[in-house]
């Protein structure tokens, strides 16, 4: 071997040293195997200290295996039978999916997976870059949930009504269901406010949100609309029902012992959505019934 052969080997092992050490060190997952599609698959021959530590599985364990080694039931089928195409045809790949750790806790992983090619054009590996989401979907989730609740009642906001009552409209509209609103509001509520300070209405309010919880279906969708409003939204239920539900309602409001500031009652405006309206309008009409409730005298229910 001439010297300078030997320079260029050196320098060819150091950059493979600084790679390898950049590997060990990455936070993401790398996974490389053999391009082998057929059985028993491809085999895994290299894994860095990010694979191991996220999957549970020693270097030895990994290595000569196959990737099905991190699969399970929550693993996404059609998603593997599209990246089993993708490699077929020597395309990169990315997904999402669950993935599952030596002790068998299921994580959610994100990666993506590239072919690697010869000098003479030929797939010889896919390596594979790979991140543990489970946190950040968690996360996610839980942002996810604040955002669309009512802190004080632990119901649904405002906000989520709205997209829900878009959503159930459509629905409706698509499969010709009967769709009703009841939009409900505490009478004289400001009077609790003035009587007992605003802590007491806090107590009245999580209270009536709980009396309304327990008189409803789980298909019924409820909400914190503002104040001391909210919303009733029953699939499949014509109006003629949606009464007979607000008046339930109403009967187990004034049923309900609330020691914190003595009887509470309820007015109700109840609509059945028509075909062709807007959410904004079905909203105006309940809040024209429910109006209309509070003219007459209160605790009662009006149809519209
Ligand atoms: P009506 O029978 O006409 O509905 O009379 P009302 O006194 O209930 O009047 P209205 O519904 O307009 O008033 C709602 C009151 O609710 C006004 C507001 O001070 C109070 N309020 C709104 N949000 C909260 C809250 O989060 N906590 C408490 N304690 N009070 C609230
Ligand atoms: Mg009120």
């Amino acid at each position: 071997m001439t010297a300078a052969m030997n320079q260029s080997l050196m320098r060819d092992m150091e950059y493979l040293r600084l790679l390898e050490t950049a590997m060990e060190q990455s936070f993401n997952a790398v996974l490389i195997t053999t391009a082998s599609l057929d059985f028993p698959g491809p085999e895994i021959v290299y894994v860095n200290a990010a694979m191991t530590s996220m999957s549970g599985y020693s270097r030895e364990e990994l290595l000569g295996a196959t990737p099905r080694l991190l699969q399970g039931p929550k693993t996404d089928r059609e998603m593997l039978h599209r990246l089993r195409a993708a490699l077929a045809a020597g395309e990169y790949f990315e997904a999402n999916t669950v993935n599952y750790r030596k002790d068998g806790i299921p994580y959610q992983v994100e990666w993506n997976i590239s072919p690697v090619r010869n000098e003479a054009g030929v797939v010889t590996h896919f390596v594979s870059v790979q991140r543990d989401i489970t946190r950040r979907m968690q996360h996610e989730q839980e942002l996810k949930r604040i955002a669309s609740t009512d802190m004080l009642t632990g119901l649904a906001n405002r906000l989520s009504f709205d997209r829900h009552l878009e959503k159930e409209i459509e629905r409706t509209r698509r499969y010709e269901r009967p769709l009703s609103l009841i939009m409900l509001d505490i009478d004289h509520f400001k009077s609790i406010n003035d009587v007992h300070g605003h802590d007491v209405g806090d107590q009245v309010l999580v209270h009536f949100a709980r009396v309304l919880s327990e008189n409803l279906r789980t298909t019924d969708f409820c909400a914190r609309w503002a104040g001391d409003e909210f919303m009733v939204l029953a699939p499949e239920t014509a109006l003629s029902q949606a009464v007979q539900l607000a008046e339930k309602l109403r009967q187990a409001i004034v049923g309900t012992d609330f020691p914190e500031a003595g009887p509470v009652t309820a007015s109700f405006g109840v609509v059945e959505v028509g075909p062709d309206e807007l959410a904004t309008e079905v909203v105006k009409r309940a809040d024209l019934a429910l109006y209309q409730a509070k003219a007459k005298g209160r605790n009662r229910e009006m149809a519209n």
